[in-house]
């Protein structure tokens, strides 16, 4: 006879993110919710998610978002950060017109999940009523100070100079910061001059830290390389063939992005700011959380002891 437990349908829960995709991600456990489906439309050259079919095709809202949030929360015990979003931007055009993202964040701040957001959008700057309500972390990726390289590898993503201007009204509010310079990409973005100015930047409008990666090559992003700029295609497709593959991801070889990161590292410190690497294998060259939790990690955990 069935038990009566087992009668009943199966409480919903937030999804947890999905670490285990490479075996280099350091991140400590969170939920993760991405309120759009299919690829981006940032257009990044370097995108990662473009390796997982739900990323892919036609840019979808999931338009029964909030209500889906709103019965998982009341499954959910654990009060752990929940990130938007590891495979698609939550303020990208499209949430001008949804709404998705903040519908999700009325639901989350209400029953005080820490938040954590990771954007190359101004509209962000929407929602800062709502960040000053819970634990909020906002990361900000800027991989360049120059438009043209910008436009070049992430096309549909407002400009480097909106997305400083958005972080520092951030950081007025009090709200902690983080800058990834997420991916540098050789002989593209890996400028010393570049990458100096993009920390000094982050340094005066009151970033916490630096978390930075180098690109991987995941399948289908050659051709996406090839389509947008043979030349570049060309230069980078040499520069890998004596990289290595970590989990599905092809990289550079280690002692050159050990030599990135390092340099990258030295100048961060300079500016007496944070460092992390994102899923590197360089866990030695972390001063801090990757992925932010470190500024609502330590409240959350005195927060969880009393629950
Ligand atoms: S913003 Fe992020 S998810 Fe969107 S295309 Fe760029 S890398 Fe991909």
């Amino acid at each position: 006879m069935m038990s009566e437990s087992a009668k009943r349908p199966k409480r919903k829960t937030l999804p947890k993110f999905n670490s285990p995709r490479t075996a280099l991600c350091t991140c400590p456990p969170k939920y993760n919710i991405n309120p759009y489906l299919g690829r981006c439309t940032h257009n990044c050259l370097y995108c990662y998610a473009i390796k997982f079919p739900g990323f892919n095709g036609k840019v979808t809202p999931r338009l029964n978002l909030k209500r889906e949030i709103s019965e998982m929360v009341e499954g959910t015990r654990r009060r752990l950060p929940v990130m938007l979003s590891d495979s698609t931007d939550p303020y990208q055009p499209l949430e001008r017109e949804y709404e998705l993202t903040r519908g999700c964040l009325e639901v989350l701040v209400k029953h005080r999940f820490p938040i954590l957001i990771v954007t190359k959008s101004d509209l962000v700057v929407r929602d800062i009523d709502l960040f000053k309500k819970t634990l909020t972390v906002v990361s900000m990726t800027i991989t360049t100070c120059h438009d043209d390289i910008a436009a070049l590898i992430e096309p549909n993503a407002p400009k480097p100079y909106a997305r400083f201007q958005a972080l520092k009204k951030v950081a007025d509010e009090g709200i902690p910061t983080v800058v990834r310079i997420d991916p540098i990409i050789p002989t593209v973005n890996s400028d010393l001059n570049d990458l100096k100015q993009i920390v000094s930047r982050a340094s005066k409008i009151g970033v916490k830290q630096i978390t930075a990666s180098t690109m991987k090559i995941v399948k289908g992003l050659p051709q996406l390389m090839r389509n947008a700029n043979l030349h570049l295609y060309s230069r980078l497709m040499k520069i890998y063939s004596e990289g290595e593959w970590i989990g599905g991801y092809k990289y550079l070889k280690r002692n050159l992005r050990l030599g990135i990161l390092k340099t990258l590292k030295a100048i961060v410190q300079e500016y007496g700011l944070e460092f992390a690497t994102c899923r590197e294998g360089f866990l030695e060259l972390n001063t801090t959380i990757c992925d932010g939790t470190f500024y609502c990690r330590k409240m959350l955990d005195g927060f969880l002891k009393h629950k």
